[in-house]
């Protein structure tokens, strides 16, 4: 996978601290970790909107923190999709008041189109349409994540 080789480029040496964002992006996690040379170390956050559970509010609350320290470490954020933008927002405030050495984003999907807040995506798989998708890990009301690629669902709105 190309973003692996680019990333293990770039973080020759100092290797990062890859942090997933639960639970859409595990299967990317997984993969881009096998095709980076360098030895990563991996952590998980899982977060969800307040709210209705549904929209992305932009309040967020850490549901499972990380279990590492991130102080003084090169951090990269592995996301499915950034959508809105919201949730990472919130997210790299958060992390930014750890003091790592340094915070990048690696995102499998970009939707731009629907972008509400101006993030800077350092790695991008693919920027998509203003369609809702799943599979590869990405859901709907937790199904479908099994689907090893991913899919359009045409008649869904996007929450
Ligand atoms: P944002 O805060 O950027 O609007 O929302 C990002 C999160 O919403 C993603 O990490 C993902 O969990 C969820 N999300 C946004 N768009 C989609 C989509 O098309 N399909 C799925 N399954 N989840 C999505």
């Amino acid at each position: 996978m190309e973003l692996g080789a680019r990333i293990s480029d770039d973080y020759r040496d100092d290797p990062p601290i890859l942090v997933n964002v639960l639970k859409g992006g595990i299967i990317f996690m997984a993969d881009l970790i096998r095709a980076t040379d360098i030895s990563v170390e991996i952590d998980f956050m899982e977060v969800s909107s307040y709210g209705d559970g549904t929209e992305s509010s932009g309040v967020v609350r850490i549901l499972e923190d990380l279990s590492l320290s991130i102080t003084d470490r090169h951090v990269l954020i592995v996301e499915d999709i950034v959508d809105t933008g919201l949730t990472l927002h919130y997210i790299l405030e958060n992390l930014e008041t750890r003091h790592p050495k340094s915070i990048r984003i690696c995102t499998l999907l970009d939707r731009r189109g629907r972008r509400e807040i101006d993030l800077q995506l350092d790695y991008v798989g693919f920027v998509v349409p203003d369609k809702f998708v799943i599979g590869y890990g990405l859901d709907l009301a937790q199904k479908y994540r099994n689907l090893p690629h991913i899919a359009v669902l045409e008649d869904e709105e996007i929450p």
